[in-house]
């Protein structure tokens, strides 16, 4: 019989302070100990490209939730509300998929520096 192996996984990771790690702090990878995990995986922090969402110019027309390979447009009552950027990997495909310019792909590094911008 095979031995059991019981992970601890990362799922409760504590992940506060992540931007301002070396890359040595980072764990090296996910063990998804059962189904249903993924969704407590942060993998936000993978990405190196942000897409950025115009409210104004999106006509809900769901092209991005549609081809979005992580599930990370958010939506409600058939409109879209934002991105997971708790999950978004940054690919870029809903960019590339939107046919009214409203994403468009910036860099992490840009997008963090005009969050503490504003704060
Ligand atoms: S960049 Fe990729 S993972 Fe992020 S919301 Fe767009 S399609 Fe999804
Ligand atoms: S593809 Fe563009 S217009 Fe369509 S829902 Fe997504 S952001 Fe809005």
């Amino acid at each position: 019989m095979a031995e059991q192996i019981s992970y601890s996984g990362t799922a409760g990771f504590d992940y506060d302070g992540y931007d301002n790690w070396d890359l040595s702090d980072f764990p090296t990878g996910y063990v998804c100990p059962k189904p249903g995990t993924s969704v407590k995986c942060f993998t936000g922090g993978w990405r190196s490209m942000r897409p950025i969402w115009d409210a104004e110019a999106c006509t809900n027309c769901m092209l991005c939730w549609v081809y979005c390979p992580d599930s990370s447009i958010e939506v409600k009552d058939g409109e879209m509300t934002g991105i997971d950027l708790y999950h978004c990997k940054g690919c870029g495909v809903c960019v590339q998929e939107c046919k009214f310019d409203a994403l468009k792909l910036i860099s992490e590094a840009e997008a963090l520096a005009e969050e503490k911008e504003g704060e």
